[in-house]
């Protein structure tokens, strides 16, 4: 079969190529600053290697100048006052103006990230929106307990005990590239419904809908200095704002090794930390599952978002009697897989983020066929000047291969075949991380029998990559700590204060 060439990028609209071209600024205070710094980061079209802007690279100056505006915020002003209903209303209006920017958003994220305008506007924009939207809610229903003590005090004392929920402060979020808004909207709705204060980092890669949202955040009247957003390297911003005195707490999402370095950088001031990490979820392909419902779930499992998703199904294991089957149909499944630029509606996969991570991804498939693997379809890259590697499918793995124990972060699949059901969950938990899991199986009792033995925060059943704003998300293991979403998020961002009143 003749390789299919790769279409060229359609021309942005008017609106976004003039929101391009703005100045590098930074958004402090409720205003566009100047940065001090002078760095600046070229941000790059991912489907073409053109740049397509300029924004800064702040340095521990400009960290300071924000983190100062975070916690004036914080400590006075109309935030600190403000009625959980007033919160509530300023997030519903975010969330208005998203769904009123949704196409121009979807535009930003597609040209900035690689992935399909159209998977932009139905996913992670319309996403975006919902979450603020939930997290609305939450701004007046935060609550404490009252509750009974035996306290020995004073003869005939008697003592009234109750805990509220605090906001945690001055929150430092720092986030990834690969759903770059969303990952904004998971950190920033929980802190503005619990009313905390925040600096934003986006990743260096990916700042552009970030700013956007600022413009967002002003329109929809947040005062000024609630969210900071700072654009800049992890080295310089990130770090400056981890190890910031004037933080309370860090929320990250990212990698596993940046993760590390962050929790042990906030130790020397006691930040509350959050770290959403890295995975290798295991998708468990049993012998009775439905086969028409399995090829495509653990297709979209590894190749959605161009496998750039950190519960990503990349560890297919799959019963010795349907271990071909399934392997044929995902090869089959990818080889129809059509990539190109995110905004030619024809495109169903993008490129991959940057150059940077093409090569690693390259270099992982590479070492795979070093030590042994086959590669059954894809394996390298289409002829383009974009960031594309072709969804790939590996077979003959051992589990002590870098490509089965190390989190690829690309379209690769490693696919093991598996033979006795007691074994499975023993296979499925042989990694360092604990994000994600998925089972296919059409039994109950093989589900609810298995589902309990794997060490993962969120186990799909005849699913797989599904999130709600509703459903606590995070990892086990070294896929981090701290739940996000839901009651749990709600946990995270704020500081539990018991109260003992003598009656
Ligand atoms: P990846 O390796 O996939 O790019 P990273 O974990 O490096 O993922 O990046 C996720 C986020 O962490 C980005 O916003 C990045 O700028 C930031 N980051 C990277 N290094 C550091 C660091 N040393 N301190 C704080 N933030 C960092």
């Amino acid at each position: 079969m003749a390789p299919r060439p790769i279409a060229s990028q359609p021309e942005p609209s008017a609106a976004v190529a003039r929101f391009f071209k703005r100045q590098p600024k930074l958004f402090i205070g409720g205003d566009w600053v100047e940065p001090k710094s002078n760095e600046r980061i070229s941000v790059v079209d991912p489907a073409t290697g053109r740049e397509i802007a300029q924004v800064a690279d702040a340095n521990a100056a400009d960290v300071d100048r924000a983190v100062a505006a975070a916690r004036a915020a914080f400590d006075k002003g109309p935030w600190a006052e403000m009625l959980p209903v007033d919160r509530e209303a300023l997030l519903w209006k975010l969330s208005d103006l998203i769904e009123k920017n949704l196409d121009e958003l979807a535009e930003i994220e597609s040209l900035n990230n690689g992935k399909t305008k159209f998977i932009a506007k139905i996913v992670d924009i319309t996403e975006v929106r919902n979450y603020f939207r939930y997290m609305a809610g939450w701004a007046t229903k935060i609550e404490g307990t009252t509750f009974q003590t035996s306290i020995h005090g004073p003869p005939g004392a008697k003592f009234h005990t109750y805990t509220a929920r605090e906001p945690v402060g001055v929150v430092a979020q720092i986030i990834p590239w690969n759903f770059p808004l969303a990952m904004a909207a998971w950190k920033l709705g929980p802190a503005l419904a619990t009313g905390c204060t925040v600096v934003l980092k986006p990743a260096e890669q990916t700042p552009m809908t970030a700013l956007r949202l600022a413009d967002l955040i002003a329109e929809a009247g947040f005062p000024p200095g609630v969210v900071n957003i700072l654009t800049g390297l992890g080295e310089t911003t990130g770090a400056a704002l981890v190890a910031h005195p004037g933080v309370d707490k860090v929320a990250f999402t990212g990698s596993t090794s940046v993760g590390k370095l962050i929790n042990k950088s906030a130790t020397d001031t006691l930040k509350r930390v959050s770290l959403e990490l890295g995975g290798k979820s295991p998708v468990i392909v049993m012998p009775d599952a439905d086969m028409s419902q399995v090829i495509g779930g653990a297709a979209n499992a590894i190749f959605f978002n161009a496998g750039q998703v950190c519960c990503a199904g990349t560890r297919l294991f799959a019963h010795r009697k349907v271990f071909d089957q399934v392997v044929e149909g995902v090869s089959t499944a990818a080889q129809s897989i059509k990539l190109g630029p995110g905004l030619d509606p024809q495109t169903q996969m993008g490129p991959l983020v940057s150059r940077e991570q093409q090569e690693r991804v390259l270099g992982y498939i590479e070492s795979g066929r070093r030590e042994g693997a086959k590669v059954m379809t894809g394996g390298d890259a289409p002829a383009s000047p974009g960031f594309y590697v072709k969804p790939t499918v590996l077979t003959s793995v051992r589990p002590d291969m870098k490509v089965v124990r190390e989190e690829i972060f690309g379209p690769v699949l490693v696919a093991q075949r598996f033979e006795d059901l007691d074994d499975i969950a023993a296979l499925a938990n042989d990694t360092p991380f604990g994000l994600g899991a998925s089972v296919w199986s059409k039994d109950i009792s093989t589900v609810h029998r298995l589902v309990p033995k794997i060490r993962a925060g969120t186990v799909w059943v005849n699913c797989h990559n599904f999130v709600d704003p509703a459903m606590p998300f995070g990892g086990f293991k070294q896929s981090g700590f701290g739940r996000e979403h839901g009651r749990a998020v709600i946990d995270l961002y704020t500081e539990l204060k018991s109260v003992c009143i003598a009656v």
